[in-house]
């Protein structure tokens, strides 16, 4: 079998843990399969450089940004690959330019076009270990180097898996795979033997960062087997695979938590057509990806306030884009929040099950928790509340939704 195996930041945290992980991939190469391994920066590093960044400019140019942010997993990558090769076995560590990693030039947030990967396949085919450095690529014109978005190994993981055609695409990290909430809040969570690419795309994109949203709308697509495991024990993990009859049996399977999100309100803005896109336009056209919107009707027909929320890393763009609009239409202002937390239950039997949201309602009123903002789809009820109560809302719909049952 071809295996790629991706480490994140706790995983590779320091030398012993490097020893580990090149332990276990040895493992797997003496059990006769080729692997690929994808290793994330020594965790902390890449906020350590983005911390560097700003204390030398308040706002560092993104292409600058990227370069300095590949150069955490080349660490990791190169030293993996020298901790394989101590243990007998032939390795070569990749940058994302080597593994042939072509991507588009939004710089910070880069989408994988292709991946050549020719050197590569020839490496395997030597019977090398080959250790990319994970959540990098590069521009195909001027080469220059592109990270893919903050979690972005897992996508590198998946992407490569899914280019070298592998049998299996496990992704190591810190819990032994997905749990019905984030197990570091709530011990009680359960941990899921197998998720839905499209639950798992929810809880992704709803905050639960153990996978990345953009690699589990890869993976998806591109239907790549993939596993996420612990890499400090053998436990067997969570399997994320197509959605089966059983799974819509059970109506909520997890609560899933963001804190990295800022509201934004624009007072007054005129209540006509062509506002709304008038606003979210300029703020599209400035690669910032909006969220939750909320718009009130008018009480006089002549003026209504919209509310809408963005990523944190986005919202000073975002703010400056905003007020700049808001100007143009007369708007009395833009009020910011930063304050907030999105909490939201995911599961694909709300599409045939009723009464859900109010039960979700009914709970945090229950426990005081004042909603901001709510917003649903077919498998999932969103609410922006006070981000004091994260960890109580979490707690408590945990419990309401009957999800408890301890670590497996
Ligand atoms: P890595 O550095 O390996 O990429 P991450 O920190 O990105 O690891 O992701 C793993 C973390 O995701 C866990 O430590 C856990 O706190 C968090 N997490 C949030 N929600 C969940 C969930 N539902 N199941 C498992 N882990 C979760
Ligand atoms: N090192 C990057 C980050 O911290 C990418 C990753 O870990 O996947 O976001
Ligand atoms: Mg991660």
């Amino acid at each position: 079998m071809l295996i790629v195996q991706k480490y994140g930041g706790t995983s590779v945290a320091n030398v012993e843990r490097i020893k580990a992980v090149a332990e276990r991939v040895v493992k797997t190469a003496k059990q006769g399969h080729k692997v690929v391994v994808v290793v994330s920066a020594m965790s902390g590093e890449t906020d350590k450089l983005i911390n560097l960044a700003h204390q030398v400019s308040a706002s560092p140019s993104e292409r600058e940004m990227d370069l300095l942010l590949s150069s955490g997993e080349r660490v990791t990558s190169a030293l993996t690959a020298m901790a394989i090769e101590e243990l007998g076995c032939k390795a070569m560590a990749f940058t994302g330019r080597q593994m042939g990693i072509i991507t588009d030039a939004v710089h910070t947030k880069a989408r994988i076009e292709k991946i050549t990967g020719e050197r590569a396949k020839k490496a395997l085919e030597e019977n090398y270990i080959i250790v990319v450095a994970g959540f990098q690529g590069i521009t195909e014109g001027e080469a220059d180097v592109t990270t893919l978005g903050r979690g972005g190994s897992d996508l590198s993981a998946v992407a490569i898996a899914s280019a070298l055609d592998a049998d299996l695409c496990e992704i190591y990290t810190d819990v032994d795979g997905v749990y019905t909430t984030d197990p570091n809040i709530v011990p009680e969570a359960r941990k899921l033997d197998k998720i839905s690419y499209e639950e798992m795309l929810e809880f992704a994109s709803l905050g639960a960062k153990v996978l990345q949203t953009r690699s589990v709308e890869f993976a998806m697509k591109y239907n790549v087997p993939t596993v996420v495991r612990s890499s400090f024990n053998d436990n067997p993990g969570t399997l994320v695979v197509k959605e089966d009859k059983d799974m819509e049996n059970v109506v909520v399977s997890g609560v899933a938590y963001d804190k990295n999100q800022v509201k934004l309100t624009i007072m007054s803005v005129p209540d006509k057509p062509g506002i709304a896109a008038k606003i979210f336009n300029a703020i599209a056209n400035a690669n910032v990806v909006v969220d939750m919107i909320v718009q009130n009707i008018s009480s006089d027909g002549k003026a209504t306030d919209i509310s809408f929320t963005v990523p944190k890393t986005d919202s000073k763009r975002a703010l400056k884009i905003t007020e700049d609009v808001a100007k143009e239409l007369g708007a009395k202002g833009v009020t910011t929040r930063e304050d907030i937390a999105k909490i939201s239950i995911v599961g694909v039997g709300m599409r045939t099950h009723s009464g859900v949201a109010a039960k979700m309602f009914e709970t945090l009123a229950k426990h005081g928790v004042n909603i901001m903002m709510i917003s649903t789809s077919e498998i999932k009820v969103s609410c922006v509340i006070d981000s004091k109560y994260t960890e109580l809302a979490v707690r408590v719909l945990h419990d309401t939704f009957g999800l408890a049952g301890g670590k497996v």
